[in-house]
């Protein structure tokens, strides 16, 4: 199966996490989901691609609530031979002086239209090793700083010297965030000046060769957010890969910074969003950084009752979604009422088997999940109950939540417990269920089957945000605070409503959401004649489904990135 995707040279797209299917629980969230958009759309487009990533045996977790709104945590192990093909190929890295050996599981990503991608799941479960480095690749996002930096080491160096050895010839390297960064290392080792054109003293790196493959995607518009080493945990657990002196040189002086170290070693660089990558520019004094905006997948993140009416009235929407632009004049209004409502049932159903709640199908469904993490700002909508109380009873409305909080997250676990109080506070005026366990089936639940999708976090913390994309899809407006994609998203009373102004002082954020939702977005939801409401669905597909895809993205990246 292999032979069928060494004949050509390759993009070899490095992510710690990412979301091939909802059974195999690699991924932790956005940056894993947007990882599966990516290899979904290349084999869509039938863009040469193989994604390397780790095998996570046990998953990130299976998020369950107890009687208090608790956030309880469950391993998910799961068998990878269900889902993909062992391969024979087996490189060793060194980790504390010790020979790590790393395998490989083959999955192919089949996409809706025939495209197939190879993925490599990296694997230090072997029988070579102690038992310490079988844990390696086991729990993503788990363990300490040593742990999290052994999992850079095997998917980094592991991940460069596997491809090589089952053959793969690779024309670029794609580095999604900074965790992949030590695949420069490797690379400097193997490009390296012949010795007649070194100079004595100078490192033998040919670095302008290496910077030629590498491309890097920063996600992360906070300096506290990118992974950093001390140099004595890195001369403990890598040793002298390259040496310290060059290793300073790149990745800082002070500690090994991974989102430095990518900057320094990759010729292209990208923030996620215009905003992000502004905001990156400024961290980061002296580095060219583009912006490509995020997408989503089109065909994974639309429900069956919008993928036929596309199928009928735009059936090209799934290789070309631009074809979206038209949903403004082509698509009847009874239909997409009709679609959303089926949508929106199927949500109500999930609701019921999941939590024993009966949502009214009549009344609008505000829906909130997405990582439930203090700059979110999950708790945002119930800053003041009594206001809040005093809206629903003009314009009667329910709310769905969901989104795990990382286990090391105190303060974004007790904001689930906070959301569980802040619900039974509402009972009998305001409905408020939260969905435990989110992920991705979930997630397709959601965004098809609310009415209005909200997005309150803290500026500039989100770098782009995609769960509003998918809304879109779906012909659900946001309402959301003007951060990441939303800035370039949002066109007010159109595609959706903004809460606040994109300057605004983070503090008067509640009110003008309150304010919104009282005066404009709930009136239109009830006016007599649908046909307002409609419009701003139809906006939403035809403005930013046409646009945030994850097509657009990677047509984008294939033309700017990886040719140049
Ligand atoms: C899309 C998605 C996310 C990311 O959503 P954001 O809006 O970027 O926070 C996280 N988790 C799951 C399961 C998703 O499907």
């Amino acid at each position: 199966m292999l032979e069928d995707f060494i004949h050509e040279p390759r993009v070899a797209y490095f992510s710690m996490e990412i979301a091939l299917r909802n059974e195999i629980p690699t991924y932790a969230g956005g940056l894993g989901v947007l990882a599966g958009d990516t290899v979904r759309s290349a084999a869509d487009l039938t863009l040469p691609l193989v994604a390397v990533s780790l095998v996570s045996r046990a998953g990130y977790f299976r998020q369950e609530i107890d009687a208090q709104g608790r956030q309880v945590e469950q391993a998910v192990v799961w068998e990878p031979r269900e889902w993909a093909t062992p391969l024979d190929a087996k490189i060793a890295v060194s980790i504390e002086g010790r020979a790590v050996w790393i395998g490989a599981w083959l999955y192919v990503l089949e996409g809706h239209m025939g495209g197939r991608q190879p993925v490599l799941l990296l694997d230090t479960d072997l029988d070579e090793n102690q038992r310490e480095d079988r844990e390696i690749t086991h729990y993503l996002y788990g363990g300490d700083e040593a742990y999290r930096f052994k999992q850079e080491i095997v998917l980094g160096i592991g991940g460069v010297r596997l491809l090589h050895a089952l053959g793969f010839r690779i024309r670029q390297y794609h580095m999604n965030e900074g965790h992949s960064a030590l695949l420069g290392l490797e690379l400097l080792r193997r490009y390296v000046y012949p010795p007649e054109d070194l100079r004595p003293g100078e490192p033998p790196y040919d670095l302008p060769r290496v910077r030629a493959l590498c491309n890097f995607t920063t996600h992360t518009p906070v300096e506290v957010g990118h992974d950093r080493f001390s140099y004595a945990l890195v001369m403990r657990v890598l040793g002298n890969a390259v040496d310290l002196a060059t290793l300073k040189y790149l990745a800082g002086e002070d500690g090994l910074n991974m989102t430095r170290l990518a900057l320094n070693l990759s010729e292209y660089v990208n923030g996620v969003a215009e905003r992000h990558a502004e905001v990156s520019k400024t961290m980061f004094p002296g580095y060219r950084v583009h912006a490509i905006t995020n997408g989503v997948h089109p065909y994974t993140w639309t429900s069956e009752p919008f993928r036929m009416l596309y199928d009928r009235y735009l059936p090209s929407w799934c290789h070309e979604p631009e074809q979206l632009v038209r949903a403004d004049c082509c698509l009847p209004d009874a239909i997409i009422r009709e679609a959303h409502q089926q949508a929106k049932q199927v949500l109500i159903e999930q609701v019921r088997a999941r939590t024993g709640v009966a949502l009214n199908p009549k009344l609008p469904i505000l829906g909130f999940a997405r990582r439930m993490t203090a700059y979110k700002r999950p708790d945002l909508l119930f800053t003041d109950l009594e206001r809040l109380k005093a809206v629903a009873r003009q314009h009667a409305f329910q709310v769905v939540l969901a989104g795990k909080a990382h286990p090391h997250d105190e303060g974004g676990k007790r904001l689930i417990e906070q959301l569980h109080a802040q619900a039974r506070a509402l009972e009998g005026v305001v409905p408020v269920v939260f969905l435990p366990g989110y992920d991705m089936e979930i997630a397709q639940a959601l965004v098809a089957g609310v009415d209005i999708w909200l997005n309150t976090p803290l500026r500039p913390f989100e770098a782009s945000g995609t769960s509003g994309m998918k809304a879109a899809f779906n012909g659900v407006p946001s309402l959301s605070v003007l951060d990441g994609w939303w800035i370039e998203g949002c066109i007010e009373g159109v595609t959706g409503w903004a809460i606040g102004n994109a300057a605004g002082a983070d503090d008067g954020d509640a009110r003008a959401l309150y304010d919104k939702l009282e005066q404009v977005v709930l009136p239109l939801y009830y006016q007599s004649d649908p046909g307002g409401w409609i419009r701003v669905m139809k906006g939403a597909i035809s403005k930013n489904a046409s646009y945030f895809n994850s097509h657009r993205m990677m047509r984008r990246y294939a033309t700017e990135a990886y040719i140049r």
